[in-house]
C-alpha cells in the first residue's frame, strides 16, 4: 500500500489492506450508517476473511472506529469482548445444535458494552439442516443490534436460503508472490522462508505469519520432513517410534497457547464475575481443540509440500522446490519413487485426514499414513 496510514476512517482496515475493494466497502457503510445485520465473506483460504470480520468487529464495538489501540479494540483482538462471540464448529462434523441454540439465545439479550453485538461464524458452508434452519429464523429478524459475519470459501457451498439473507462480499484470492512479500515484510524473514511457512500452512497468509515467527512450529516442521525422508530406510518399529517423537514435537507449540490462556484466567479473575470466567474457560477449551487440530492439519501440509517438492525434482524442476533446506532429501529420493508413487503418498495423506474428521485417533491416523507413504518410497 503506498497510501500512508491514518487517514479518514482507515484503521480498523488496515489489516486488510490484500482486500481494497472490502475494505472500501466496509468503510463506505460504517461512515453511511448503512451496516447490514448479515455479511457472508466468501474467498478462498488465506484471503483474510478472519483478519476483516475483526477489522468490521472492531469497527462496530470501538467507540472511535475501531482505533485498534483501546481496551475495546484489545478485547476484539484477544477474543474477549463480550460482544464479540467467534464460532467455531464443535462437532467433528459440524456445528452442534445446542451451539446454534446459545447463539440464538444470545442474540435477544442486550449488547454488555456497547451498541453492537457481533457474531463470527467462520464454516458457514457447515451449517446445514437443523443448525441452518435455527440461525436462518435469526437472520430473518434484524434486531438492530446484532451484526453475523459468515466465512466460506465459496459461495455456493453455503445453503442459498442463508446466503440469501446476507449481504456477499467475495474476497480475491491472494497471488503467491503478494502473500509471500507480505509475509516477508511483516515477520522479517526471508522469501525463501516465507514460501515455506505459507506451504506449512496451507496457503493462509495470516497463520503462515504465525508459523514463521515460532521456533516451535519451525522445529516440527523439521522434524516432520525428516521423518518422511528416513522411511526409506525405516522398519516398523521407526516408524511408531518416530510418529511417537513428533506428537512431542508436535504438541509443543501448544504449551505457549496453555500459558497464555493461563495467564489470560488470572489477569480477569478479579475482573469477570463467575458465570464469565466460566465462558472463557470453556472458550479456552475450544481454542485448544482447535489448535490441536490445526496442528495435525498443518503436519500434512507440509508432509503434502515436500511430496510436491519430491514431483518437481522429478520432472526436472528441482529449482521450484518450496523447502530448500531439505532439497538434498528431495532429491536422493526422487529416483526411487514413481509419479504414481507420489500420487499415492498424497491420497494417504488426505485419507488420513478424513479419517482424524471421523475421530479416528490423530495417531493411528499418522502412523497408518506414514506406513503407506514408506510402501511407496521403498518399492
Ligand atoms: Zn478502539
Amino acid at each position: 500500500m503506498t497510501e500512508p496510514s491514518g487517514g479518514m476512517g482507515a484503521p480498523p482496515f488496515d489489516a486488510i489492506a490484500d482486500q481494497p475493494l472490502v475494505a472500501r466497502f466496509l468503510s463506505t457503510a460504517l461512515q453511511a450508517g448503512t451496516v447490514h445485520h448479515a455479511y457472508l465473506f466468501a474467498g478462498p483460504l488465506g484471503s483474510g476473511k478472519t483478519e476483516a470480520a475483526g477489522a468490521l468487529a472492531r469497527a462496530l464495538l470501538c467507540g472511535k472506529g475501531g482505533c485498534g489501540a483501546c481496551d475495546e479494540c484489545i478485547r476484539v483482538r484477544h477474543l474477549t469482548h463480550p460482544d464479540y462471540h467467534v464460532i467455531e464448529p464443535l462437532g467433528a462434523a459440524g456445528y452442534l445444535v445446542e451451539q446454534v441454540a446459545e447463539l440464538v439465545h444470545d442474540v435477544g439479550l442486550t449488547p454488555m458494552r456497547g451498541r453492537y453485538k457481533v457474531y463470527l461464524v467462520t464454516r458457514a458452508d457447515l451449517l446445514r439442516g437443523a443448525t441452518a434452519n435455527a440461525l436462518l429464523k435469526t437472520l430473518e429478524e434484524p434486531s438492530g443490534k446484532a451484526v453475523f459475519i459468515l466465512l466460506a470459501r465459496t459461495i455456493e457451498s453455503v445453503l442459498p436460503t442463508l446466503a440469501s439473507r446476507c449481504q456477499v462480499l467475495p474476497f480475491r484470492s491472494l497471488p503467491e508472490d503478494e502473500a509471500v512479500a507480505g509475509i516477508v515484510a511483516a515477520t522479517g524473514v526471508d522469501a525463501a522462508a516465507a514460501r515455506i511457512a505459507l506451504a506449512a500452512t496451507g496457503g493462509s497468509k495470516s497463520r503462515a505469519e504465525a508459523f514463521a515467527r515460532s521456533s516451535a512450529r519451525r522445529e516440527a516442521r523439521a522434524a516432520v520432513i525428516e521423518t518422511l525422508s528416513r522411511l526409506d530406510r525405516a522398519d516398523d518399529l521407526d516408524v511408531l517410534e518416530s510418529v511417537r517423537d513428533l506428537f512431542v514435537l508436535l504438541k509443543q507449540p501448544l504449551d505457549a497457547v496453555k500459558l497464555e490462556q493461563q495467564a489470560k484466567m488470572e489477569s480477569h479473575k478479579g475482573v469477570l464475575g463467575k458465570g464469565a470466567l466460566k465462558q472463557l474457560e470453556e472458550r479456552h477449551k475450544r481454542e485448544l481443540t482447535s489448535r490441536e487440530r490445526e496442528t495435525i492439519g498443518e503436519a500434512f501440509d507440509i508432509m503434502r509440500s515436500w511430496l510436491r517438492d519430491i514431483l518437481l525434482v522429478r520432472l526436472g524442476r528441482g529449482e521450484s522446490v518450496v523447502n530448500v533446506d531439505f532439497s538434498h532429501h528431495a532429491c536422493r529420493l526422487a529416483p526411487s519413487v514413481s509419479e504414481a508413487g507420489v500420487v499415492r503418498c498424497l491420497m494417504a495423506i488426505d485419507q488420513a485426514q478424513e479419517q482424524i474428521q471421523y475421530n479416528v485417533r490423530q495417531e493411528l491416523a499418522l502412523e497408518a499414513a506414514l506406513f503407506s507413504i514408506r510402501e511407496q518410497l521403498q518399492s
